[in-house]
């Protein structure tokens, strides 16, 4: 799925979260939008997914203008940075509520949704744990788990909000890695919202630097780190936080 947004600007009350953002995201690609907090990363991530509209601008899948589209027909998979499981659920249990939510309309037999979510758990290593409840897990199982949950509904667009901010950093190292290995497995479009450099660094095909609503520069890895657009961007790259 390719997304482009075009002209995207949102303002909350006097402050302006987002001033004027245009991004082309290719399709199957892993972006990260980096940039120190407050820049605006969450909200443009909230406009892709529809769970906020932008005053003024618009957002295109694959050409078509969103504008019109219900949320569920988006078809996106969202992990936030708090699992949001649901705690008097199994494993499973959390993992077939996406499919069931899909598959209403078809009535899928329960046997094969039961199937389908154990195959997911297998996919993020965590089968033979489906019938744990969420508590019994450590975070990185947890955030497994979700983008489990995520994955259930076929996303064409994948969409992380800081998902392993409250990780400590030996688990984040250890699921950025598998987060790159199941991308290259899916292909699934996805963005990936951080403030943190070495994550975008060593996950990321290309990295949008956001500043003050705005975006600083946009390339690849090496790019932007090579040729910063702009004494902010360099000033930012250099402070390791
Ligand atoms: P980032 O993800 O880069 O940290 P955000 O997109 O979350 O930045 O926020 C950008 C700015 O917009 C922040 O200053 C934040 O306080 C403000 N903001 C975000 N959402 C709201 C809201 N619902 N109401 C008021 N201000 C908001």
């Amino acid at each position: 799925m390719e997304i482009q947004l075009s002209g995207i600007s949102k303002q909350f009350g006097q402050f302006k979260a987002l001033n004027n953002v245009g991004l082309n995201i290719q399709s199957g690609e892993l972006l990260a939008l980096l940039g120190p907090s407050g820049s605006g990363k969450t909200t443009l991530l909230r406009i892709i997914a529809g769970l906020e509209n932008a005053d003024i601008g618009s957002v295109y899948f694959d050409g078509v203008d969103m504008a019109n589209t219900p949320l569920r027909e988006r078809q996106i998979g969202f992990v936030f940075q708090h699992y949001a499981l649901f705690k008097h659920m199994t494993l499973r249990e959390n993992v077939s509520f996406g499919l069931r939510v899909k598959t209403r309309a078809f009535r899928r037999p329960a046997a094969a949704i039961r199937a389908r979510a154990d195959e997911l758990l297998k996919l993020v290593q965590l089968g033979g744990l489906e019938d744990r409840y969420p508590h019994q897990l450590s975070g990185g199982q947890r955030q497994r788990v979700a983008l489990a949950r995520a994955l259930a509904i076929d996303p064409k667009v994948l969409l992380l909000d800081e998902p392993f901010g409250a990780l400590d950093a030996k688990v984040r190292k250890e699921l950025r890695q598998w987060l790159r290995d199941l991308h290259q497995q899916t292909g699934v479009t996805t963005v990936f919202v951080t403030h943190d450099q070495e994550e975008a660094l060593e996950l990321a095909d290309r990295v949008v630097i956001m500043q003050k609503g705005e975006i600083a520069q946009l390339g690849s890895v090496d790019q932007v780190y090579e040729q910063p657009a702009s004494p902010l961007v360099f000033d930012f790259l250099g402070d390791s936080n």
